[in-house]
């Protein structure tokens, strides 16, 4: 483990009790239980005055749909003892609103809020939030992607689960996080210098290098008719590093190709490409209407 560091979670929501499954199970269970994370959830509910537990309110300006009221989420922030907005270290204490407003979620922001001491995921319901606890509070805004969810907590969980993985000691295998999909450490430097071998082929059996992750396998090695690449089975793992590498550059040519633009590519990942465009080009001609 390279360091201690943990990370405290608050989550503001009118629905805590949904947060006990993906809490319960796995990776955020683990890292719950060995200390590596502390996760709160605050019933918004709770920072009401009157008898109905009122937290929602009609717009202003008319309109669709119900708000989120300020004050209930305003006083439960209060109790959390996160410095006031202009005074918070950012980099070490943040507040989130989930909204589908938001800049969009990335791995990337993954990594920045994986180095904060502690993280506040605010959740919408209905039509949203009142805007002036975004204007008053929080200092990003972020979207788990281009849909709209019912509600901010199940993005809160996708962000807490993110994040949580990437810290020190929750995978058992650091390497698990760093590799992987869109990993930006690997996209940004190793796989030009260290991550290289003499041969050009990425050192690691499994650096993305900002691409998609290669296709994985396991046993049995045959399965409905279907074998193993051979090239897996027969431990030349110069050769399985450089078809997992054409894996990767042909999966994300394939589904995610503007991941490509900002990929650091060799001059045999862009070779291996063209001959990807150069197969397409020959199949459209062959056959124009597909
Ligand atoms: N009226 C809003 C949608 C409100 S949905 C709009 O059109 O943008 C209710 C709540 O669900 C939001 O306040 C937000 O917290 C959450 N939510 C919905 N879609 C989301 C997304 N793509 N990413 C993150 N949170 C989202």
């Amino acid at each position: 483990m390279p360091y201690y560091q943990r990370v405290r979670f608050d989550i503001l929501t009118i629905f805590p009790e949904f947060f006990a499954s993906p809490l319960a199970h796995g990776v955020l269970k683990r890292a719950i239980a060995s200390n590596l994370v502390e996760v709160l959830t605050h019933d918004l509910r709770a920072f009401t005055h009157d008898r109905h537990r009122t937290v929602d309110d009609r717009p202003f300006g008319g309109g669709e749909g119900m708000v989120l009221k300020p004050g209930p989420i305003y006083d439960c922030f209060q109790t959390l003892d996160i410095a006031p907005k202009p005074a918070r270290n950012t980099a070490k204490e943040t507040v989130i609103l989930l909204s589908a407003q938001g800049r969009s979620f990335t791995q990337t922001i993954s990594h920045d809020l994986a180095a904060c001491d502690r993280v506040v995921l605010l959740c919408g319901r209905y039509e949203g939030i009142d805007e002036r606890i975004n204007t008053l509070l929080c200092d990003r805004e972020l979207s788990i992607g281009d849909y709209v969810l019912s509600g901010g907590e199940l993005a809160a969980a996708v962000v807490l689960d993110a994040v949580v993985r990437l810290l020190p000691g929750v995978l058992g295998n650091p390497d698990s996080s760093r590799n992987e999909s869109f990993s930006p450490e690997a996209s940004q430097s190793s796989i030009n210098t260290a991550a290289l071998t003499k041969d050009g082929v990425p050192d690691s059996t499994h650096l993305s290098g900002g691409l998609l992750d290669y296709p994985h396998y396991t046993r049995p090695a045959e399965f409905l008719g279907l074998e193993v690449p051979e090239v897996l089975q027969n431990g030349d793992h110069l050769a399985i590093r450089k078809w997992r590498r054409q894996q990767a550059l042909a999966k994300t040519w394939r589904n995610r190709p503007d991941l490509l633009a900002r990929a650091a590519l060799t001059r045999e990942d862009r070779d291996f490409l063209a001959t990807l465009d150069n197969l397409e080009k020959q199949n459209t001609t062959h056959n124009p209407s597909s």
